[in-house]
């Protein structure tokens, strides 16, 4: 029996409509929507032609310092300023101070149909574990709506902020599902990224990077990393974000870059919204746009996720957790606008980080996990050129978000009715 049916969907690469069945969770067949047949199901949702995608994957977020710029007044002119002014902030935060920002921006993101994020936690002497101990809260209470894979993130150092390395060990034993490094931020990024990969290797779990995260190609310790993949056999479980960097050299050395990265099995995770606002900020005419390669990776065949970083906070001021602004960002800040280029961002807002993050079963074929999202528009590239809502929202094959919209625009039909 099918537990819920969706009627009429325009499925990413098909020309006919689909019906899809859902039981037990998973999408249990597609078939051609045939109009006037009805197959019996216990729910069913009339999509009438609009897009369905599987559900939208946020492959770095910051929750735990998402929503402060309503207690900062001052604005942070680099990302290491950005970092002084959140640890600052950072020792005043209490558990429940955490979990009310955090539950905040998840509302927002599964509203606008993201099913599943790596959350970056802070895990250092500064916080200690409370963020750890809130998202794995947050991680079960929210889990009917969104998987939540947490990575522990040596934000302020690691070699120079003593103490992190045995807090992040505590973090992995307490569950987290992955372990990030900031090598930017410390006295030695080269022993940094060892220890960040030793502790990968010592507890099983994948690696994500804060890299390059400049506009001059002053780092690129993006080079130690593609080594330290390769020697620890670590390929397909490495991950970047920012790489903003790669985007100053030229156009010769990112090819070969982007070659290194694919055959290392490294996903780059590209966080528009950061990146523009903080990036370029010393140049007073023409400044650079400090966006990673993202239509050069692509073509090199390496996975590029765009994803949110941070919501409202000295990194990023503006934010919404509605991933397809990054794309709409995206697709202006790297002229990615032909139909072809916006369903290419598509692709970077859902298969391209459940790559990245490893998900099982996601996708929209027989078998897979039903987290989907409906869209209020008819082609996929107006995903990103129109930003259209979403009516429905699906996780684990049932419905988790109804969003309905009534626009009256009385100027044309009359005067709006009194009381
Ligand atoms: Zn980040």
């Amino acid at each position: 029996m099918t537990d819920l049916l969706l009627r009429a969907c325009l499925l990413p690469g098909r020309s006919r409509l689909c019906d899809v069945a859902i039981a037990d969770g998973r999408i249990a067949d597609l078939t051609p929507h045939e109009p006037g047949i009805q197959t019996s199901a216990r729910q069913r949702i009339e999509v009438e032609g609009r897009v369905v995608t599987p559900g939208l994957v946020d492959a770095h977020i910051h929750l735990d310092k998402a929503l402060l710029s309503e207690r900062l007044t001052a604005g942070a002119e680099s990302a290491l300023e950005a970092i002084r002014m959140v640890g600052e902030a950072k020792g005043r935060f209490t558990a429940d101070d955490i979990r009310q920002r955090a539950s905040r921006v998840l509302d927002l993101a599964i509203a606008a149909g993201t099913t599943a994020m790596r959350v970056h936690v802070e895990v250092d002497p500064i916080v200690g574990l409370m963020g750890m101990e809130t998202m794995l809260a947050l991680k079960a209470e929210y889990a009917p709506a969104i998987d939540l894979h947490l990575c522990a993130l040596a934000q302020e150092g690691i070699l120079q902020a003593p103490g992190t390395e045995g807090l992040l060990r505590r973090a992995l034993q307490m569950g987290a599902d992955a372990i990030g490094g900031v090598p930017y931020n410390d006295r030695n990024a080269d022993d940094h990224i060892d220890i960040v990969f030793a502790l990968a290797l010592a507890f099983n779990v994948d690696v994500d990077f804060h890299i390059d995260f400049f506009d001059e190609p002053e780092h690129l310790h993006i080079r130690k990393v593609i080594e330290r993949t390769e020697r620890t056999g670590w390929r397909g479980r490495v991950a970047v974000g920012h790489l903003s960097e790669a985007a100053a050299l030229p156009a010769v050395e990112q090819k070969e870059l982007a070659e290194d990265l694919a055959k290392a099995g490294i996903g780059v995770i590209s966080l528009p919204a950061t990146d523009l606002y903080l990036m370029g900020r010393h140049d007073e005419t023409n400044p650079p746009r400090g966006l990673t390669p993202i239509r050069r990776l692509l073509a090199a065949d390496v996975p590029v996720a765009l994803a949110t970083n941070n919501v409202r906070n000295p990194f990023t001021t503006v934010g919404t957790a509605d991933l397809a602004d990054m794309a709409f960002l995206a697709a202006v800040a790297a002229h990615m606008g032909t139909p072809q280029d916006l369903r290419a961002l598509v692709d970077c807002l859902t298969i391209h980080p459940a790559r990245i993050l490893r998900l099982p079963d996601y996708g929209l074929a027989p078998g897979c996990r039903a987290d989907l999202v409906v869209w209020d528009c008819e082609r996929v590239e107006d995903i990103v050129a129109a930003q259209p809502f979403r009516p429905w929202v699906i996780k684990n094959g049932r419905i988790t978000v109804e969003h309905q919209r009534r626009l009256r625009p009385h100027w044309r039909t009359g005067a709006p009715p009194v009381g």
